[in-house]
């Protein structure tokens, strides 16, 4: 039974629901071959909201002489997730894909990304659709002269090998559209689905744009060791902070203080944050980013400095909770401090998104970003894949080679 409280939390998480797509017939340019009636994504707003709605039309032709029959597998969820994600909640699934129509691409997945946000907002997801989620995939036939055979791009198709696009889920949809990978200069295009993509992203602008740190400041951030928490840490020492790291294994904070360069970390599992905090930030903490929220993030709030700033990037230690988890209350130290706390989506820099992808390249290319990805190999290990990274399993961004 899915749980009224969370289902609340959710409506107010909204705007990622633009990530879901439902591949039996057509959702948001994404087709696969299928049921009479389909479920389309459409915005109600310019800003990228996306709303679930139903809609009937009929199925799509199939023309088995016309093309090479292409067959995709895809993971559908066939029963809700409670607490921790299991196997059993996604099923895999094979169908044949229509002929290619005027103005489409057929592209098969290469590398395929588990991410936070796909347990956050499983909750508003029908079952039977398929799990929500990037890829880098090669076009491999093209009726779309926008989209060559050949190239690579990022596309949110979900959890599938194959997928035929229109590349016009942006226009119609709000949504992220289809995404030529520019040249990464020799770098693996996995880095697509992470330093050089969205988590890259996240980290850049999240905590650029809403913490504004300054030389010298103090910096903490949680998740440290993973995706984004990894690429914030670098971005602050670039920028002169000092930069304090919560993560959950040794090993996550010995590779954060020696290849990465943050000046402390602690294994949050085994050091209080208040204990942490008073040997490293003894004068305490000016910027916070924030990707784990709950108690952890309270007791930090409870360490900055006046005018600090907190950027609100993710909450993950309450996305496998079946119930709306507590933690002391923060008004008290905000208004005290005049403390400035901002939740984003990075979704808000669409408009920059090379702009982020291309400064990260040109650090990584100096030396200043390092970047790890933790590689699980078999497309039919997605779900395995998932539950590790939840599990905290990667470090840096976890991916799937398909
Ligand atoms: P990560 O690569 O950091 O992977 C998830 C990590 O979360 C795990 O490795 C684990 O590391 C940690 N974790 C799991 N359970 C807990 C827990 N109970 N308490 C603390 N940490 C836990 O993921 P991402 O870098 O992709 O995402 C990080 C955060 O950023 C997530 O909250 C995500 O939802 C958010 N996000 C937000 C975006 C936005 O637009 N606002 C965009 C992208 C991500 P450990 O071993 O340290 O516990």
């Amino acid at each position: 039974m899915r749980n009224p409280k969370r289902m609340d939390l959710f409506l107010l998480l909204r705007p990622l629901t633009a990530f879901v797509t439902r591949p039996t017939a057509v959702s948001a340019g994404v087709q696969g071959r299928g049921l009479n009636s389909c479920f389309r994504l459409r915005s109600a707003e310019k800003n990228g909201l996306g709303r679930l709605q139903r809609r009937h039309f009929s199925p799509l032709s199939i023309d088995a002489a016309a093309n090479t029959m292409v067959k995709t597998r895809r993971f559908i969820t066939v029963k809700r997730f409670e607490g921790e994600p299991k196997p059993s909640d996604l099923k895999l699934v094979e169908e044949e894909l229509p002929p290619l129509k005027d103005g489409e691409f057929l592209c098969k997945a290469v590398w395929m990304s588990v991410d936070p946000y796909m347990r956050a907002y499983a909750p508003r997801v029908p079952l039977g659709m398929t799990m929500m989620g990037s890829q880098v995939a090669e076009i491999i036939e093209s009726k779309n002269p926008k989209f060559k055979v050949g190239q690579n791009i990022v596309g949110y198709f979900g959890w599938q090998t194959y997928s035929i696009s229109d590349g016009s889920e942006s226009a119609k949809n709000g949504l992220e559209k289809p995404f030529i990978i520019p040249d990464f200069k020799g770098l693996p295009l996995s880095l697509a689905l992470g330093v050089l993509g969205m988590p890259g992203n996240t980290a850049y602008f999240g905590f650029l744009e809403l913490c504004q740190p300054k030389s010298g400041e103090t910096v903490v951030v949680t998740g440290a060791a993973g995706a984004v928490g990894s690429i914030v840490g670098q971005i602050a020492k670039i920028k002169g902070c000092k930069v304090i790291g919560f993560a959950g294994t040794d090993e996550k904070c010995k590779w954060l203080t020696e290849d990465l360069k943050f000046d402390a970390a602690f294994n949050y599992k085994k050091t209080t944050v208040a204990e942490a905090l008073k040997k490293a930030a003894p004068n305490g903490v000016d910027c916070y980013f924030d990707n784990v929220g709950g108690e952890t993030s309270s007791e930090i709030i409870r360490h900055m400095n006046d005018y600090g700033r907190i950027s609100v990037c993710g909450s993950i230690s309450t996305y496998n909770a079946t119930d709306i988890p507590k933690a002391t209350v923060v008004q008290m130290p905000m208004i005290s401090k005049q403390l400035k706390m901002e939740g984003f989506l990075v979704h808000r820099w669409s408009h920059r998104w090379e702009e982020g992808i291309l400064q990260i390249l040109q650090w990584i290319k100096e030396g200043k970003i390092k970047y790890n990805e933790t590689v699980t190999e078999g497309f039919e290990k997605m779900p395995t894949a998932f539950i590790n990274m939840l599990r905290g399993e990667n470090v840096g961004k976890a991916v799937v080679k398909v």
